[in-house]
């Protein structure tokens, strides 16, 4: 066996006595709302068997629920269900005969939007659609069966294994702590009752399935709710499922409705592998770590630290099918690396029945529907806009083999991007940018920077269609006093290009907005680069680990001092239109920071004296130094509107299109689209 020169540990294998996984790199599980689709099964086929041509030594299959009380829809309970999943499991058989695929079983518990739903209590989780029905003991003996049929219908559909999902607030997992479980009999009470719901799943699952079937267990190492699982609690739990029969432990960092981020842009990476580490001291089976791990180099430090066997990685994989490919053949400048967004994945899935896919590569579950194929007539292309419309537009034309040339009036590609990159907890940013400039190189596309193109040049140069993605300008509100000269544009807030005071009005609180509170309230370091800020900024104690991880106390959150006003015209909520999964970690950091937020605002003048409004029709000057407007977006379509005068035909992407819906998924997968159509 040769040792990778780069990964020695990524690339080596894992023996399981009975089976090898060929390295350690695992795909995560990750719902893609594919199930209920039409072709649902054809299309997950395909986009797992993308996965495993792409290098990876074991898939976890999104969930799957053992029976109709543990899901919303789509179960694995019979055979004519199983015919369906086979269909994923000869897919990436064929793709790769050494690559093992495992199913997750997902019993959501309470979190099932069922009102059939069940758990061990009738207790409602904050975030949940329904109260559960208490199981009785036939009700606790039927779950326990399926969880065991459901199993032995995943080994009869050619999977490798299961997960068993016993964590993230799901029904297992509120077998095992006490305010979900009120229970007096054998199943509530102490640990060792508490638990035993857990170690029997496991139990049944392996006599159903055999010695010789992966069986993963996904154990909630550190569930960040203030009265969660005790440290002994976790270990104990541990050890009883690897005697009941668990081959591999996966590690897992929070209950979906604990309010601890563990997954967003602001996370650092490979926040949580301290604590698998600790796990695989005391068990014997190995340990898979997750959670911020995006690039090979981050999972080969976490190896090499000796804190997991295996690294798995869910929406990395979306973000990038070949990242396993180009981490071995040294091509990792080439990976399109997941900034943890969550706008295209997670926020789908929380946000009701949605499919899944990625910001930044929108063929994530569109493997059947969005293909890059050759072209067959090469066409002599100009984008004009180097953002992040302009930049998706031009490579994807490109790489099918378009001889594009990407204008940009200013120095440096990114468009939006670049401002989205200084804001603290984003600088993931600026891998998609070097994703962007590597494959204009990779792809031979002619980047004329510092050039504004205009109609009459691009008329004069011949080609063959014209792209106009030239971005947006910033909305400047109507208003009395709008030139004074303490009114400043979002732009040049984020880039440092005027002065701003020490109280301050932003007016407008979308996304950006937001950003603008965020860089103007932060002091220090960046939470997403210091891990012992981030665990000070969200009461996370890594080093004692108490109940649930948290320390209950309340957060220290630097702040730069500054008094910050945000403010909205609507009566909704503040910051309701971010995204669903991330939004209320941003509007919890500003309000621990101080920052205020208003809706319901009507904008009257802004003077010496400062922003003059009427809140709820009340009047209410607000005295301040600095007002940021962060009013939303107007297309840019001089150039448009040029060329159409001149007669030429030109296609309008991004922002230029509709600024209206400006965002970066959007506009990504627009020009995707097109692109993979001219
Ligand atoms: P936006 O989300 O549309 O918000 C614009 C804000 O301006 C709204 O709060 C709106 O609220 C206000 N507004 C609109 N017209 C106004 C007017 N004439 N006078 C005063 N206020 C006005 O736009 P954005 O914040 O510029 O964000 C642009 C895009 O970037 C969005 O699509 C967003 O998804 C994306 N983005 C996302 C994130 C993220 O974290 N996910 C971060 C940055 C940007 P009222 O009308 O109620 O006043
Ligand atoms: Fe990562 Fe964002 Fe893509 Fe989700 S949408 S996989 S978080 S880059």
């Amino acid at each position: 066996m040769t040792v990778h020169h780069r990964y020695p540990l990524l690339f080596s294998p894992l023996d399981l006595g009975f089976t090898q996984i060929k390295n350690r790199a695992i795909m995560g599980s990750m719902h893609t709302g594919l199930e209920e689709a039409e072709n649902g099964f054809e299309r997950m086929a395909a986009y797992y068997a993308e996965r495993a041509r792409g290098g990876v030594g074991m898939i976890i299959t999104g969930g799957i629920p053992p029976n109709l009380e543990a899901g919303y829809g789509s179960k694995l309970s019979t055979h004519q269900e199983v015919d369906e999943h086979r269909k994923i499991t000869q897919a990436v058989h064929a793709a790769d005969p050494e690559v093992k695929i495992c199913m997750q079983i997902l019993h959501m518990g309470p979190l099932a939007r069922n009102p059939n739903c069940v758990a061990p209590s009738a207790v409602k989780s904050r975030i949940a659609a329904f109260t559960p029905q208490a199981l009785d003991e036939d009700g606790i003996e039927k779950q326990l069966h399926d969880f065991a049929h459901c199993a032995a219908m995943a080994q009869q559909a050619g999977y490798d294994g299961v997960e068993i999902i016993g964590s993230a607030g799901y029904l297992i997992s509120t077998f095992l702590v006490q305010k979900t479980n009120l229970r007096t009999d054998q199943w509530g009470g102490s640990f060792e009752n508490r638990m035993r719901f857990a170690v029997e799943v496991v139990r049944r699952v392996r006599a159903a399935v055999g010695a010789k079937f992966v069986l993963v267990f996904r154990i909630a190492a550190m569930d960040m709710l203030e009265d969660g699982m005790a440290w002994e609690e976790i270990v104990t739990l541990a050890q009883a499922i690897e005697s009941a029969g668990a081959n591999i432990i996966s590690t897992h960092f929070c209950w979906h409705e604990a309010p601890v981020p563990t997954i967003a842009t602001m996370v650092p990476r490979a926040a949580f592998t301290e604590v698998t580490g600790r796990l695989r001291q005391v068990v014997r089976v190995p340990v898979i770590t997750s959670n911020r791990i995006n690039m090979p180099s981050v999972a080969e430090t976490v190896l090499a630290s000796g804190e997991a066997d295996l690294i798995s990685m869910a929406r990395p994989m979306l973000a990038d099918a070949e990242l396993v490919n180009k981490a071995r053949e040294g091509r990792e400048d080439e990976i399109n690396t997941c900034i943890a967004c969550n706008q295209a994945c997670l926020d789908h899935t929380f946000g009701g029945h949605r499919q899944v896919s990625c910001l930044v590569n929108p063929r994530a579950c569109r493997e059947t529907i969005l293909n890059y194929k050759p072209t067959t007539r090469a066409k002599n292309l100009a984008v004009v806009g180097a953002g992040p419309s302009g930049l998706a537009y031009a490579t994807v034309a490109a790489q099918r083999g378009h001889k594009v040339t990407l204008f940009d009036a200013g120095a440096e590609i990114g468009g939006q991007f670049n401002l989205a990159k200084r804001i603290p907890g984003k600088e993931e940013f600026y891998e998609t940018l070097r994703y962007y400039q590597r494959m204009l190189e990779k792809h031979g596309v002619n980047l004329r920077l510092n050039t504004r193109a205009d109609g009459a040049m691009l008329a004069s140069e011949g080609f063959d269609e014209i792209i106009v993605a030239t971005g947006i300008a910033p909305r400047e509100p109507q208003l009395e006093g709008i030139e004074h000269p303490k009114v400043v544009s979002y732009i040049d807030a984020i880039l440092g290009r005027k002065p701003i005071g020490q109280r301050v009005a932003i007016m407008g609180a979308g996304g950006i907005g937001f950003d603008v509170a965020e860089l103007l309230s932060h002091a220090g370091p960046s939470g997403a680069l210091d891990k012992s800020v981030f665990a000070k900024e969200w009461g996370i104690d890594f080093a004692n680990h108490p109940r649930g991880g948290v320390t209950g106390v309340k957060p220290q959150v630097a702040s730069s001092g500054r008094t910050i006003t945000l403010l909205q015209r609507k009566t909704t909520p503040v910051g309701s239109s971010l995204g669903r999964t991330t939004g209320w970690t941003h509007r919890l950091t500003l309000t621990r920071r101080g920052v205020r937020m208003v809706n319901g605002v009507e904008y009257i003048k802004i003077d010496d004296a400062g922003l003059h409004t009427l809140v709820h029709q009340v009047p209410q000057l607000l005295e301040v130094d600095t007002v940021v407007v962060c009013a939303g977006q107007l297309p840019l379509r001089a150039l448009f509107d040029d060329l159409t005068v001149l007669g030429v035909k030109a296609t309008l992407v991004g922002g230029a299109f509709e600024a209206a819906e400006l965002d970066a998924k959007r506009a990504i997968e627009q020009a995707s689209l097109l692109a993979s159509e001219v």
